[in-house]
């Protein structure tokens, strides 16, 4: 069944130099419960804008986006942003960054802990819970931020570009883990990236939208078999 729902929606920016930009022009998209959906695009089409959009943190100009029928008027714990803006604390090891969601919404020390420490092991960082994270590659501190937001029990999670600072080989074993933890939550992932490779390996589904304005071009289903590498 559809899990989100944004119909018509268009975003326009007031800046100083440019004045009434339109970075989104009357999207429409339907996204199915569980499915793993790309957004590809050149810089400035307005992906990062819908994945805002769908996270509550930019209310668009007109149209109407919903999860499960109901709309988007904030932020939730439904939907997990994996977002670069969103740092791990400094201040905080591994496991306190993990913790933290789940301390935030009251469960036990103990029991947020447990739980905390599978979702290290999940993303291969069994060993380095006491690490801070300037004391992790960049890999390792993307897998922390993963862990961090897979903690809240999103079920919509919400990556934009997360693996596109990194070497291909780092990448190629992320891209790897995230399959591995959809195929085994069956979680509905959109996944912001410029990678044409990226977006197929990955997607069920690869929303195609071009510039200026922001538009959807074409939906692609992706029909190969997985592993897809
Ligand atoms: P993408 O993620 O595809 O690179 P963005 O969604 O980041 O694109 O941006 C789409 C367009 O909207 C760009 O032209 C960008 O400069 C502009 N834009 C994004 N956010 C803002 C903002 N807060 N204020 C003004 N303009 C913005
Ligand atoms: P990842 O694929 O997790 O980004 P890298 O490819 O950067 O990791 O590094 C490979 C391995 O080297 C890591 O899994 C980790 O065991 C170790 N490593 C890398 N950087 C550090 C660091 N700053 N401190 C401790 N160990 C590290």
């Amino acid at each position: 069944s559809t899990i989100i729902d944004i119909d018509r929606v268009s975003q326009v920016f007031q800046t100083s130099t440019r004045k009434d930009h339109l970075a989104l022009s009357d999207i429409s998209l339907t996204i199915e419960e569980g499915a793993f959906v790309s957004i590809l695009g050149p810089s400035g089409c307005g992906k990062s804008t819908l994945l805002y959009i769908v996270g509550g943190f930019v209310s668009p100009t007109s149209g109407t986006a919903k999860i499960k029928g109901q709309p988007i008027t904030g932020p939730g714990p439904d939907r997990g942003p994996v977002f670069q803006e969103f740092a791990l604390f400094p201040w905080k090891t591994v496991l306190g960054n993990v913790m933290y969601g789940p301390r935030q919404q009251g469960v036990r020390a103990t029991q947020a802990e447990a739980q905390s420490r599978m979702l290290i092991e999940m993303v291969g960082l069994k060993g380095y819970e006491n690490f801070y994270p300037k004391e992790l590659s960049g890999g390792m501190k993307q897998r922390v931020a993963l862990a961090r937001t897979l903690a809240y029990h999103p079920e919509v999670l919400l990556m934009d570009e997360p693996f596109g600072a990194l070497d291909a080989h780092t990448r190629t074993r992320l891209q790897n883990d995230l399959l591995n933890i959809w195929e085994r939550d069956r979680k509905t992932v959109l996944f912001v990236t410029h990678s044409v490779d990226e977006a197929v390996f990955l997607s069920d589904k690869v929303v195609m939208m071009s510039t200026s304005p922001g538009r959807i071009r074409e939906v692609i289903d992706i029909d190969l078999p997985r592993p897809r590498r």
